[in-house]
């Protein structure tokens, strides 16, 4: 009795029918050979990403960036004073922003707002600037957002759970009138950098 001699199948030419690993397309999921191979399709990835990467802004250096977010509270502290200028029937000229002294994020989900404490100086007076008080939401974009602005005196201090938790150095006004913080649970504080129009970073 004679056998047959099995052969092994010879390699199929480009496009036929391959039982060896393949690619498939969507049109045709038959496994064939393809004409790229890996290392081609990887080299062709690292080219892409690098171009990609070279179109890419440059990042702001630190300075750049500390300036920039100094810039940002500058702007959302000086409409919070427009809006306590207008609702107490002040000249926003007789308030002149001068420095952010604190700062912290409420977070009451789905809710959150920014406490500051700011130094203002008030009319054309040389006295001593006054510590106000700030409640805005983190992306203030204008008065809307602005919850709650007034001066503190130095006998102020309203309780906020959220800022107890980090920023104790932060007065809250005696009378309230700030949304935030009340709510011990689910109130808490969290170190904040604004930077850009746009995001803010949480640390
Ligand atoms: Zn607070």
């Amino acid at each position: 009795m004679t056998g047959s001699i099995p052969t092994l199948p010879s390699s199929p030419a480009l496009g036929e029918r391959d039982d060896v690993d393949g690619l498939e397309t969507w049109e045709d999921p038959i496994p064939r050979r393809s004409q790229f191979t890996v290392q081609d399709l990887c080299d062709a990835f690292v080219a892409a990403s690098k171009a990609q990467f070279s179109r890419r802004p440059k990042q702001p250096s630190r300075e750049e960036r500390a300036k920039r977010i100094e810039e940002r509270q500058r702007n959302i502290l000086l409409t919070a004073l427009k809006k306590y200028a207008k609702q107490n029937n002040i000249q926003p000229s007789e308030l002149e922003f001068m420095e952010v002294k604190e700062m912290s994020l409420v977070v009451e989900c789905p809710r959150e707002y920014v406490h500051y404490n700011f130094l203002v100086k008030r009319g054309f007076s040389d006295g001593e600037p006054t510590m106000f008080f700030a409640e805005v939401k983190p992306n203030c974009k204008g008065e809307g957002d602005v919850y709650h602005c007034t001066p503190l005196e130095k006998t102020d201090s309203g309780h906020c759970f959220a800022c107890n938790h980090g920023a104790k150095d932060l007065m809250h006004p005696n009378a309230g009138g700030y949304l935030g913080g009340h709510k011990e649970k689910g109130s808490f504080h969290m170190e904040l950098v604004l930077d850009s129009d746009d995001d803010v970073c949480y640390l």
